[in-house]
């Protein structure tokens, strides 16, 4: 199969469709890549990286998406990318259709097969296990994120999270204790920080406490032990999601009066709404502002900071299922993996996906 990978235009996208490591996976079982100059250049890797791993570098990308029968993107195609698109021709790449029509519209004219990473699900069904590394990645940098933002230069109450000896460690509380809230809490205590973590599902709630033993304090969340937390917290880490739903506002205005001057708090789940009454989504350029005292950063896009490690940790879940796709052709591979199937969200120009169908007001 010809698979083309352009360059990702959205702004400040950084990551990449495949790492050359991924290119030569490709290459090795017979099939063609060409990628758009400079495509990689976002994540350390030049023409001459993609060149090594046999690929074909292309002057733009109105020749990778001519050339190619697959296309693999990271982020959803811009209106000008979406008019490259043509009829059977696969587009593997994260989509967020749902509250899109204008796109949705765009890939239903094109004819093209569109897979959407977030939707694929795991084996029987459950999870999101192409959306996972990105939150793995967020829940991680959340606690670099905040450990910056509470120096005293950026606002901050001037509190090192791992105190030193002879000086309590700083106090985190991740609120949420799924894959984002998780890989917040290792990387705090790993810190040496005190680490409390709220979650309301008992199954979370035992398999943190198996995780953490004595190293994180696991608590039921409630309004009252969340007010008790706040009150002693430097850094609060909001990682709840319910599925379907926004994100409860579980820290209201009122709170933050609670909470010592120059604490700051991460609002992870700011891509659904965020949990916290007073967040706001920033950028990585302009990441933090300050509410009542409160430091608050709220960047929608979290991983784009780690496009490297982004990316990475992308194609280790992507890949298997595009090599499968490029093997078999979409159909085998579809039907082949009930799961990859589930991925499925535009096909001839129609929608595929129920979930999606419903939440855009349409049927399939
Ligand atoms: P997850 O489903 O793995 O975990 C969410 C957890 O929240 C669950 O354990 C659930 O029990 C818990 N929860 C629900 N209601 C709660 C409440 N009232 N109190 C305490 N806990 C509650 O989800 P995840 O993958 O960890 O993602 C969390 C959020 O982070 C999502 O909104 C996701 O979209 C977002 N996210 C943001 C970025 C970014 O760049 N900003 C990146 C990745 C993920």
């Amino acid at each position: 199969m010809k698979i083309g990978v352009p360059k990702e235009i959205k702004n400040h996208e950084y990551r990449v469709g495949l790492t050359p490591e991924s290119v030569s996976e490709f290459t090795a079982r017979g099939h063609s890549v060409a990628v758009e100059t400079g495509a990689g250049l976002g994540i350390g890797a030049d023409d001459e990286a993609y060149v090594a791993a046999g690929a074909r570098i292309l002057a733009g990308a109105d020749e990778v998406f001519a050339s190619a029968d697959m296309i693999i993107k990271v982020k959803e195609p811009l209106a000008q990318e979406r008019a490259k698109l043509r009829p059977g021709q696969i587009l593997y790449t994260y989509l967020h259709l749902a509250p899109d029509p204008a796109q949705t519209d765009d890939l239903l004219k094109s004819g093209a097969i569109c897979i959407a990473y977030e939707t694929v699900t795991g084996v029987g069904g459950r999870g999101l296990p192409l959306l996972k590394p990105m939150s793995q990645v967020a829940g991680r940098l959340s606690i670099q994120a905040g450990a910056s933002a509470l120096e005293k230069s950026k606002g901050g109450r001037g509190v090192l999270l791992g105190g030193v000896p002879g000086v309590r460690a700083g106090k985190v509380v991740v609120i949420g204790g799924g894959v984002v809230g998780f890989n917040a809490a290792q990387m705090a205590v790993g810190l040496h920080a005190d680490v409390t973590i709220l979650d309301r599902d008992p199954e979370v709630l035992e398999r943190l406490s198996t995780h953490f033993e004595a190293s994180a304090n696991i608590v039921f969340s409630t309004r009252a032990a969340l007010e008790a937390e706040l009150s002693q917290a430097d850094l609060v880490i909001g990682a709840v999601l319910v599925p379907g739903a926004a994100a409860p506002k579980l820290v209201t205005r009122e709170m933050l009066s609670l909470m010592q001057p120059g604490s700051v708090m991460v609002d992870v789940a700011i891509d659904q709404g965020g949990c916290f009454e007073t967040s706001h989504a920033t950028t990585h350029a302009d990441p933090t502002y300050v509410v009542d005292g409160i430091v608050h950063y709220c960047v929608a896009n979290m991983p784009g900071a780690v496009s490297r490690t982004s990316t990475y940790a992308l194609n280790n879940v992507t890949l298997p299922h595009a090599l499968n796709i490029a093997d078999k052709g979409w159909k085998d591979a579809l039907s082949a993996n009930p799961g990859l199937a589930d991925g499925l969200n535009v096909c001839d120009g129609k929608l595929t996906n129920q979930a999606v169908a419903s939440s855009l007001g349409r049927t399939c």
